[in-house]
């Protein structure tokens, strides 16, 4: 894959780190910040894989990549998942297409978990005990200065009940507030 063509097309810009501000409180009471590589991410064919993404649009430039690989997507809604008499997923039901039988599967529907925990019947470990955000408000926005410079990291800024983040793609900003629906209301996150 290029990566020009990759970072034209799906409005990437690089990441380097998490600028966390406001998590922590010098003894004067004056906000804190400090820069978080998150993890060192490994290199793949020389390459650090550390972007940030407008995921709808990657999502689309892997499904015309793929085709020039000899792949074929599938797009279509995952009703069923069969298993064979050992256990393993052997056909998935798709809601257009019927059966479609299938020899490896990576599960990739998020919380839904459909082959994890509804097929293959894993429990559901909740760590809500550390980590109790459990609301998210997403709002993408417009640059405040279309022109200006792209920084190479995204921020979280600590709030009273959680965090908002900032991740600028070339395109627009990703914003939005990460709460705890314990510590605050959707209405007050909403104000926020
Ligand atoms: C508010 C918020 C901000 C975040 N910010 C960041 C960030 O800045 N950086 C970062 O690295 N991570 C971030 N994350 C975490 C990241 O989004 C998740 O870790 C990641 O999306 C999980 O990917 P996934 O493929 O497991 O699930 P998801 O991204 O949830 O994808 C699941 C997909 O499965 C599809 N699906 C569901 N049911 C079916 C079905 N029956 N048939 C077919 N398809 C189905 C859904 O439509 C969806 O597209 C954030 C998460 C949240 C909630």
């Amino acid at each position: 894959m290029d990566e020009k063509d990759f970072i034209r097309h799906c409005g990437a810009t690089f990441k380097a780190a998490v600028k966390f501000i406001d998590w922590d409180r010098a003894p004067d009471g004056t906000a804190g910040s400090y820069y978080h590589p998150f993890s060192f991410p490994p290199y793949l064919n020389g390459y650090a894989p550390a972007y940030h993404v407008n995921t709808r649009l990657f999502a689309g430039y892997l499904g015309e990549y793929c085709k020039t690989v000899g792949v074929t997507p599938v797009l279509d809604v995952v009703v069923d998942a069969e298993r064979d008499k050992q256990g393993h997923v052997s056909s998935l039901t798709l809601e257009r297409s019927g059966d479609h039988p299938v020899e490896f599967v990576i599960d990739c529907s998020g919380f839904r978990s459909l082959i994890l925990q509804q097929a293959l019947e894993e429990p559901f470990v909740s760590s809500q005990e550390s980590l109790p955000y459990d609301r998210a408000i997403p709002m993408p926005v417009d640059h405040v200065d279309p022109d200006g410079p792209l920084p190479p990291f995204a921020t979280s800024t600590g709030l009273s009940a959680g965090w908002s983040w900032n991740v600028q793609l070339w395109s627009r900003r990703g914003t939005g507030y990460v709460y705890s629906s314990a510590h605050t209301s959707d209405d007050e996150a909403m104000a926020a």
